[in-house]
């Protein structure tokens, strides 16, 4: 074996011998280390889980969710214009629902206003 042949084996054993030791963490990292130093590779992932799971409450405070309401509970003294409007937009699953939503503890009745009504 040429002597320049012998040292980029040497090299080769030696990267791989280092790996085989640095994987599963022995304090020796480095840029990219992650591919493959699986403790690296999850620490990765919980830091982009972390930033996820931040973004993800952040959009569900912000978030406004169409809720349903029994036809039985809704106000008794609604007007049957209004009315009318409302039932455009709810729909049957057992009993009639008519979609609302909630802002500071105060409901909206979603209406569909039609042209020629
Ligand atoms: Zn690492």
């Amino acid at each position: 074996m040429k002597p320049e042949d012998r040292k980029r084996l040497e090299q080769h054993i030696s990267m791989i011998t280092d790996q085989q030791y640095t994987r599963g963490g022995n304090g020796a990292h480095w840029d990219g280390c992650a591919e493959v130093h699986w403790d690296c590779k999850i620490a990765e992932l919980e830091a982009e889980n972390a930033i996820l799971t931040a973004e993800l409450a952040e959009l569900n405070n912000k978030a406004v969710f169409i809720q349903f309401e029994n036809e039985d509970e809704l106000p008794a003294d609604i007007s049957s214009d209004i009315y009318s409007a409302m039932f455009n937009c709810s729909h049957v699953d057992v009993v009639r629902l008519f979609p609302y939503i909630k802002e500071n503890g105060q409901k909206y009745y979603l209406v569909m206003l039609r042209e020629d009504e």
